[in-house]
């Protein structure tokens, strides 16, 4: 599943800490203490740090808290840039005929991976739809990616899953971790009108492919 990271504007501390009582964490005894969130403050406060939400997705009644200090204005931790390392073995046949190489997510549509060009010196996206020669380690690559980067299932407001949703999200994975093809929109087919699995980019499904047919 991938969960979201969450954006530096949801971190909450001291005063914009949404609840009367929280629950902090003691270095020394390794436990939580359930006291008045002003009361936690104060003590952050006079041990020159902060009050800060543990977990961000919020909205608990008692949250659990830590000190730790707070630097304003807030600023994520910096990495220096810098590029995807290029393993050579994972190499595929591009469509230029050259070998280019899988160096990681695409981070645009579900299924898309980055690939550089040695040749022109530049990286770009493609889809293992678009790779038909490779070597065992690309295709474990391959496999490994789509499996990891699946969507999850869906889910309702208080998090079940209709059991149709479930049956359909387990159909629809299998195919994307075959095809590698995320179609993401919302089709039916042009035969039966049944609503098309999300990752199915034709007009017809399964049982009505012209595939199937012939
Ligand atoms: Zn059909």
């Amino acid at each position: 599943m991938t969960d979201r990271m969450w954006s530096l504007s949801e971190f909450r501390f001291d005063q914009a800490i949404q609840a009367a009582e929280v629950s902090v964490f003691d270095d020394e005894t390794g436990r939580f203490e359930l006291m008045p969130r002003d009361r936690a403050i104060a003590l952050a406060h006079a041990r020159e740090a902060n009050l800060v939400e543990w977990w961000p997705q919020g909205a608990v009644e008692a949250p659990q808290c830590v000190i730790t200090k707070v630097t304003l204005p807030l600023r994520w931790e910096q990495l220096p840039e810098e590029a995807e390392p290029v393993d050579e073995r994972l190499w595929f046949e591009a469509s230029c005929g050259g070998r280019d190489f899988l160096v990681g997510n695409g981070n645009t549509f579900t299924g898309r991976m980055m690939a550089w060009c040695p040749q022109k010196q530049r990286s770009y996206r493609v889809s293992s739809s678009e790779i038909e020669v490779m070597p065992d380690e690309t295709r474990y690559f391959v496999t490994g990616f789509l499996a990891g980067t699946q969507p999850g299932h869906p889910i309702d407001d208080r998090g079940d899953t209709d059991e149709a949703d479930w049956a359909a999200w387990l159909s629809a994975t299998r195919r994307f971790r075959r095809t590698g093809q995320w179609n993401g929109r919302w089709g039916t087919c042009q035969e039966c009108g049944c609503v098309l699995l999300p990752d199915n980019p034709a007009d017809h499904c399964a049982e009505h492919s012209p595939q199937a047919a012939g």
